[in-house]
């Protein structure tokens, strides 16, 4: 029989063993999705006459793929994580497992951020059955981050016929959507719009949710 040998840690290791007790010392938990809210971004209400600098005050209407949440309007933050919508839905062959492929056209690096905390233990997305895939051969779902940048169009056109049918392409922030402050959305058309200057990972894991469970 082998024996157990003692396994030198390092500083570095006894840092990862504190985080881990602090963890459970604090109890984290997994976030709930339906008691999910912050201000910002979150569904706008209300009426403004300011000069929207991406116009999505027109008129009267709040148009939420231009917002930028950028606060200085006088519509309220209602805190509801609806920030999406969904143009069609997810097959059903994807409810049991969806690989999600991402592409940077051109951010900030703030949608990524978010995006990424989805596969954390905080919002632990594989609970709802959602992964990452790490090429676009493997993946169901291409998600577009950032503003159209020439560079990167062939990259997302190539990343796009390289993932096999059927296949969902979500938009994911107001630069993929609309272009934001800066410029245009990354493509034409989506099948998920998620608003959000970043979105947030809650209303990402939701529309993806609801999207697979639209008939
Ligand atoms: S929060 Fe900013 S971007 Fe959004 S509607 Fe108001 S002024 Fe426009
Ligand atoms: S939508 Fe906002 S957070 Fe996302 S890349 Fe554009 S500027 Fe950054």
């Amino acid at each position: 029989m082998g024996e157990l040998r003692h396994l030198d840690i390092g500083t570095g290791g006894e840092v990862s063993v504190n985080w881990f007790i602090n963890g459970i010392r604090k109890r984290i938990q997994t976030e709930k999705l339906d008691q999910y809210r912050v201000m910002y971004p979150s569904v706008l209400e209300g009426m403004s006459d300011y000069n929207c600098p991406t116009e999505a005050l027109r008129d009267g209407k709040w148009d939420m793929d231009k917002c930028i949440f950028c606060r200085q309007c006088d519509l309220d933050p209602t805190g509801n994580q609806d920030t999406y919508s969904v143009e069609k839905a997810i097959p059903n062959i994807f409810k049991k497992s969806l690989y999600l492929y991402p592409v940077d056209s051109g951010t900030c690096g703030a949608c990524n951020v978010e995006f990424t905390t989805l596969f954390s233990p905080q919002y632990d997305s594989s609970r709802f059955k959602i992964f990452m895939a790490n090429t676009p051969r493997h993946a169901d779902a291409l998600v577009v981050m950032g503003v159209h940048t020439e560079g990167m169009e062939r990259v997302l056109q190539e990343a796009y016929d390289a993932m096999p049918e059927p296949k969902v392409v979500i938009g994911l922030g107001a630069c993929a959507l609309s272009g934001g402050i800066i410029g245009r959305g990354a493509m034409e058309k989506y099948d998920i719009h998620i608003a959000g200057c970043p979105p947030t990972p809650a209303a990402i894991l939701k529309a993806i949710i609801e999207a697979r469970d639209k008939k």
